[in-house]
């Protein structure tokens, strides 16, 4: 038998696929080649049909799918911890939304998906859905850096840095749409904030251009009490109800959070086969609630795990998104059987994959899938012994356990060095921005 030549190999360790099935491959082995996972199973099997142009050796480390994070604000790192322990309208009114007035540029957009980018790739994340303005220029700053991202530019009623109208806003996703559709690693998606920052009329007609461009549609839905308060009261519906009357509920609409929910809600999201983003960091911080994961998953409901922006979370970290998942929805069922580790794995590989529409690709290492693979040290105390591989993801394993990032099939971190980013130009400028901020309110 003739083996072929690829471009990459990933050599021995324990494979965990995460596929519908779970399969594990222990000692295990995957070939990349093109940017695609074109062989995987033991390693003897594949290193009978395969030889790499570039071998990594993972023996003794485990190797698994990259993780997703399915809802943030990437730039926003650049205010992380500017105001904290707040209800979520003093923290948004008050505090984030004149910072975004006051700065917001291209560069400073640039800039915080760098130090984004830099904290997701050591962290083990290797695509994030992101909502934000000047998303073209994080989109840039992201094919830089060699990491995976659906754009999506906030869609508001009010004037902002980016755009002046509404009408702007939408042209502004179009050319989104337009110029990406096509990227390796960039996927345009159309994001209306939420359906109190965005009028009927903008959701509805932002659903229109997702569905022309066969995109993503998310917004932040049912989010706090008092949205879906206002909701009533205005429309004599709650927010998911006012959206399955505008007609944008759909299998590729998402919402993020969904906190505060009716069972009528969940069953509309069920109808609808419209997916779900969870941010138990960010909504715990904000105390805005939990999104009811277990009653939604029994209700066959798509959800995904976010980090939301690391102004509410305070970082990006999906391993501890998926520890406090696993761990919080068990406190509030009052059973600890409830969202096991499996379950939360799941929410930030595959199930993630799904509720964006890509689970095609992405989301678990399977063939014909892309090569976003990342490989774990297991030599280090709080990883020994291990008697089962998934539970230690969710409860013991820590993101700095993450030594090397494969996206797309090309390697963006080896042995914790970040290959695309200049970690310490990127540090001076955001500490230098921090700075700007700072000496700003001394002059107010
Ligand atoms: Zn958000």
């Amino acid at each position: 038998m003739v083996s072929h030549e690829v471009d990459l190999m990933v050599i021995g360790g324990i494979v965990l696929t995460a596929d519908q099935d779970w399969n594990i491959y222990e000692p295990g082995e995957v070939a990349v080649d093109g940017g695609a996972i074109v062989g995987l199973g033991s390693r003897e099997e594949v290193e009978r049909a395969y030889r790499g142009r570039e071998r990594i050796d993972a023996s003794g480390k485990l190797v698994m799918p990259g993780l997703i994070n399915a809802h943030t604000h990437a730039p926003m790192t650049l205010f992380r911890g500017i105001a904290d322990d707040l209800p979520l309208e003093t923290w948004l009114h008050e505090y984030i939304w004149p910072a975004e007035a006051k700065w917001l540029s291209p560069d400073f957009v640039r800039l915080g998906t760098q130090l984004a980018a830099a904290e997701m790739i050591r962290s083990g994340t290797v695509l994030f859905c992101d909502m934000y303005f000047f998303e073209d220029d994080i989109a840039e700053a992201c094919q830089e850096a060699g990491l995976r991202v659906v754009v999506g530019g906030a869609l508001v009623d009010f004037p902002n840095a980016n755009y002046k109208t509404p009408k702007e806003g939408l042209q502004y996703s179009e050319d989104l749409l337009r110029k990406w559709s096509d990227d390796s690693l960039v996927v345009p998606s159309v994001q209306p904030h939420s359906p109190y920052a965005a009028s009927s009329e903008l959701m509805q007609q932002g659903k229109a251009l997702a569905d022309q461009y066969d995109a993503p549609y998310l917004l932040h839905v049912s989010e706090t009490r008092s949205e879906v308060r206002e909701s009533i009261e205005k429309y004599g519906r709650t927010p998911v109800g006012r959206l399955a009357d505008l007609d944008v509920l759909s299998p590729s609409t998402v919402a993020i959070h969904g906190v505060h929910l009716t069972d009528e809600d969940i069953e509309l999201l069920a109808q609808y086969e419209t997916g779900v983003v969870h941010c138990p960091e960010s909504q715990l911080k904000l105390a805005s609630g939990l999104t009811p994961v277990p009653k939604l998953l029994e209700a066959g409901v798509k959800v995904g795990l976010g980090t939301d922006s690391a102004a509410s979370n305070n970082d990006l970290d999906m391993f501890g998104e998926m520890a406090t998942a696993a761990r919080v929805h068990k406190m509030i069922a009052g059973d600890p059987t409830a969202m096991p580790a499996r379950q939360a794995l799941s929410m930030a590989t595959l199930e993630a994959a799904r509720v964006l529409g890509l689970d095609d690709r992405l989301g678990s290492l399977e063939v014909g899938k892309r090569g976003d693979i990342i490989i774990l040290d297991l030599d280090a105390p709080h990883l020994v012994p291990m008697y089962n591989v998934t539970s230690h993801l969710v409860y013991a394993a820590h993101s700095s356990d993450v030594r090397t990032v494969i996206i797309d099939g090309r390697v963006v971190m080896r042995d914790r060095e970040l290959l695309t980013l200049d970690e310490g130009e990127i540090f001076a400028r955001a500490r230098e921005i921090a700075r700007q901020i700072v000496a700003s309110w001394g002059s107010n």
